[in-house]
């Protein structure tokens, strides 16, 4: 038995989207931008895969851009907005990397949030002006599961900076949310294929009709010049076939999902009784995607936890960065007001649209022991517990 609570990272592939791109690996490898007939069968199949990404987002099929993924939309619409129009960039600080890097290295501006991860509405008010040309506000935080009220944060670009171009990152979203509904006031609205069942290394970013963008990637020129580079043909037929299904069964997902996710929060605060729940303390989670839970273990360090829970199958994340092998507490938590010392023992446990009660009843049978475990050593034997694991195991550099 092995339980996989890492979805936030990346989700199964769902069998039908497998399914769906092999004959584009197999038999059919003509380039969509070609002239003859296999090249139109390519160019139709991008057609369908653009119209049902579009409707499941709420788009018009020509403003959805195929992307690489998450990161390449995320980096397209800050970059792509301020080359076209300069000005200042506004996000909240609890983007993605693939969103702050790209804001901070224009010199943009980071909005706080509160103790639950949600924008602080009066920080931003006043970080908006007429000079903002960007405002990028996600609608789930991948590490917490917090949901930002998008509606709000439109309503009061529209009334402070009415020139400004709003994105949302969607990544997180796809699997829990009507983004469609949604995400409607945003110009730009990021998705990436392999959070929802689809493959990696692919996604999309919907740019709305008249939106002000200049490409990052030129030369063949498609994607209607927005973004070039021969298209994924089999990912993306595999992404509109996932994301198709996602939207048919979200409402039953979500219902099951969240009774697992609530059944394993309640029996880890039960079980560890000064655990944090980090984004919903007082056990409230109507702000959070079903799928998540994050905790906060004092007196523990998460790279040991990580690592007892892997022998006992068990596949989590920290949600903390580790760059140049100096660990740092996660720009997410460091936002929320989480205490650095109670950051450390960060454990983010993700469902998907495939998890089990099993894999619940399995997390619930091997958490509890593992932090009393930890918690018996010495600080200093912990320090030395935490040098002896294999370095494999830690959290990786990357952020998912
Ligand atoms: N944005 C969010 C909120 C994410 O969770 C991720 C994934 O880690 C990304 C962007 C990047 O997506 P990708 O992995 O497709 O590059």
């Amino acid at each position: 038995m092995s339980a996989y609570l890492d979805h936030a990272a990346s989700t199964p592939m769902r069998p039908e989207a497998i399914e769906a791109m092999q004959p584009w690996l197999r038999d059919q490898h003509a380039n969509p931008s070609g002239a003859h007939r296999l090249a139109r069968q390519a160019r139709r199949a991008l057609d369908e895969a653009r119209d049902a990404v579009a409707d499941a987002l709420g788009a018009e099929p020509g403003e959805v851009v195929f992307t690489s993924g998450g990161t390449e939309a995320d980096n397209l619409a800050v970059f792509g907005v301020h080359d076209r129009r300069g000005g200042r960039l506004v996000a909240s600080a609890v983007e993605h990397h693939a969103v702050l890097d790209p804001v901070r290295a224009r010199d943009g501006r980071v909005v706080g949030v509160d103790g639950r991860g949600v924008i602080d509405l009066d920080a931003l008010a006043s970080a908006l002006d007429d000079d903002v040309t960007l405002v990028s506000v996600m609608l789930a935080n991948n590490e917490v599961g917090s949901c930002q009220p998008l509606d709000d944060v439109a309503a009061l670009v529209r009334r402070r900076a009415p020139g400004a171009t709003l994105h949302t990152d969607a990544v997180q979203a796809v699997s829990w949310v009507d983004v469609a509904g949604a995400s409607r006031p945003a110009d730009l609205v990021s998705i990436s294929a392999h959070k929802f069942g689809g493959p990696k290394g692919v996604g999309a970013l919907v740019v709305r009709r008249g939106t002000p963008l200049a490409p990052r990637q030129v030369g063949g020129g498609q994607e209607r010049e927005r973004r070039g580079g021969t298209q994924d043909v089999a990912g993306i037929v595999a992404m509109a076939t996932a994301i198709r299904l996602t939207v048919d069964q979200r409402a039953a997902t979500v219902e099951r999902v969240t009774q697992l996710r609530d059944r394993l929060a309640d029996g880890l605060r039960a079980a560890i009784p000064d655990v944090l729940e980090t984004a919903a303390p007082d056990g409230d989670r109507a702000g959070l995607t079903a799928g998540l839970c994050h905790l906060c273990i004092p007196g523990i360090e998460s790279e040991a936890l990580l690592f007892l829970l892997e022998q006992a199958d068990v596949s989590a994340a920290a949600a903390a960065s580790c760059a140049s092998g100096a660990m740092e507490p996660s720009h997410v938590l460091a936002a929320m007001g989480i205490p650095r010392d109670l950051a450390f023992g960060s454990l983010r446990l993700s469902l998907g649209w495939c998890s089990t009660d099993a894999e619940v009843d399995l997390a619930l049978e091997v958490i509890p022991p593992a932090v009393a475990r930890l918690r018996r050593f010495s600080s200093t034997d912990r320090t030395v517990a935490a040098t002896a694991t294999d370095p494999s195991v830690g959290p990786s550099v990357g952020q998912a």
